[in-house]
């Protein structure tokens, strides 16, 4: 089946304290759709990349490129969402190294003006589902899960007890599954809020626990909604995933994860329709991943970036990462 194309932004976030610290200067620039990083060894190289969106955030909210969440949620989620309505699989991930806002992209804080991609996602699912409320013809359902997948090993952070590694499994018809992990069903934003913030209590745990390896852990959120149609004489559902993942330093997912972007971008490209040689099976994330990434789906990436010359390595790494999606 032919694949859309992943729909990439990059988004810098301001300085920290330990960059202020250590005087750190800014070594990214951007103007419109084009981000430029400057080599702080020498200055006079410098590397610039094209992506759908440039969001920088490090300033002032009056810079031309200045994206409050809410613009981020509304170029990318909001469309995602649209696709999930259409019947797509979508995927939002977010990529970096540490401490480049991942969380704050897709999760963001609780203040106001601060929420992020998912539950600003989950809002508007809910208020799209009771705007069609009168529409006697279809019901909807909504489920959530929440997994971590550290050292190619899932953990189901709403069941934190459980803290088995889950077996990865595959169903004929439905593709790849996580045998065991909870589902559960929600109807309302706050529900999954609550389920979201204890499923972030339980990572945390997991993340001292692990110490500076956290880095090489992901976090995937699932949102499953099911449409159902009542026609006059059948019953048709069908059911749509949104997972949102977030990650972090190279390991075995990540390395897979984007091998197999390039891939499909590859795929893409070239108008072929098969997807025969997507190394989707060559890590527990990409294999999860599968119907969201190729096939029937939409997928969108948010690279983070530190803007201090500090990081300029990981930061150019990111810029590569984000540029072989396209
Ligand atoms: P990661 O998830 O990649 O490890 P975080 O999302 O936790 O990183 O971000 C690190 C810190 O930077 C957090 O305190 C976060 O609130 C802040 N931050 C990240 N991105 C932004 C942004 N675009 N605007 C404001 N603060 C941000």
């Amino acid at each position: 089946m032919a694949t859309a194309s992943v729909k990439v932004a990059v988004r810098v976030r301001p300085f920290n304290s330990r960059e202020m610290g250590k005087d750190s200067k800014c070594i990214i620039q951007m103007s419109g759709n084009t981000t430029t990083i400057l080599n702080p060894k020498q200055p006079k190289e410098n590397k610039s990349f094209n992506f759908d969106h440039s969001y920088w955030s490090h300033t002032t909210p009056e810079d031309s490129n200045f994206a409050s969440q809410v613009q981020v949620y509304r170029d990318i989620g909001e469309e995602m969402l649209l696709h999930a309505f259409e019947g797509y699989n979508v995927c939002i991930f977010a990529y970096g190294q540490t401490g480049s806002g991942k969380s704050y992209t897709m999760m963001g804080r609780q203040e106001k003006d601060q929420i992020g991609i998912i539950p600003l996602m989950c809002e508007d699912l809910f208020t799209k589902f009771s705007d069609t409320n009168n529409d006697n013809s279809k019901s909807y359902s909504v489920e959530v899960s929440y997994m971590e997948i550290y050292c190619e090993r899932v953990r189901d952070l709403l069941n934190p007890k459980n803290k088995g590694n889950l077996r990865v499994r595959e169903h004929p018809l439905m593709g790849p599954y996580v045998e065991d992990l909870s589902k559960l069903a929600v109807t309302s934003y706050n529900d999954i809020q609550d389920l979201m913030d204890s499923g972030n209590k339980a990572r945390t745990v997991a993340a001292t626990n692990m110490n500076e390896t956290s880095s090489r852990s992901h976090a995937v959120f699932n949102i499953i909604f099911t449409q159902k149609k009542h026609d006059m004489d059948s019953e048709n559902t069908s059911e749509k995933g949104t997972r949102l993942k977030e990650g972090a330093n190279i390991n075995k997912s990540l390395t897979t994860l984007g091998k197999v972007i390039s891939a499909l971008a590859e795929v893409n490209k070239k108008k072929k329709k098969v997807e025969n040689h997507i190394p989707y099976r060559d890590s527990v994330l990409t294999w999860l991943l599968r119907e969201n990434l190729g096939g029937n789906s939409r997928t969108a990436m948010v690279a983070a970036l530190s803007p201090a010359d500090i990081n300029y390595d990981e930061t150019l790494s990111t810029l590569r990462y984000a540029d072989r999606a396209k």
